[in-house]
């Protein structure tokens, strides 16, 4: 059976990319793999016009926070009502990638260099946090 007409098959590539950050105590996925931070830097044209309102809003809690909820909620509720059915499974999960694409890519366009990636991305957020749990842990506090 191919590997993508399985709904658990999204759920083993962020666990790679979790594994991938515990081993190496660094954000290797976000460095090395992330298509979404390949596109980014590719189309990045060295101008920050830095609307410095937006990127304040984009650094609020509660915004970060909203996000992670809309980003997670639609993941598992697409997860749930769709798993039966590959095709819907997948071109929903489709959607929500390049809908984040384009969003970070609009965002990169007015604030600066890969500002989702280091403010709202909700993967890497908990990518982050994994960092910052596993070095803890290493360090003894
Ligand atoms: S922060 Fe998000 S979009 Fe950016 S490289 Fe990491 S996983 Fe990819």
């Amino acid at each position: 059976m191919c590997m993508f007409r399985l709904w658990y098959t999204i759920g083993i590539i962020f666990a790679a990319g979790l594994i991938l950050t515990l081993k190496d105590r660094r954000r290797s996925f976000c460095v090395d793999y992330c298509p979404m931070a390949t596109v980014q830097q590719a189309v990045y044209r060295q101008k920050d016009p830095g609307h410095d309102r937006l990127l304040a809003l984009l650094q609020r809690r509660w915004f970060k926070v909203l996000v992670a909820i809309g980003f997670w909620g639609y993941l598992i509720a697409v997860l749930i009502l769709f798993r039966g059915d590959p095709q819907l499974l997948w071109s929903s999960l489709l959607s929500l990638m390049l809908g984040s694409m384009a969003i970070a890519l609009i965002l990169q366009s007015l604030v600066r260099k890969r500002v989702w990636c280091s403010t709202i991305c909700p993967y890497g957020k908990v990518l982050e946090q994994v960092v910052t749990i596993g070095r803890r842990s290493v360090s003894g506090d």
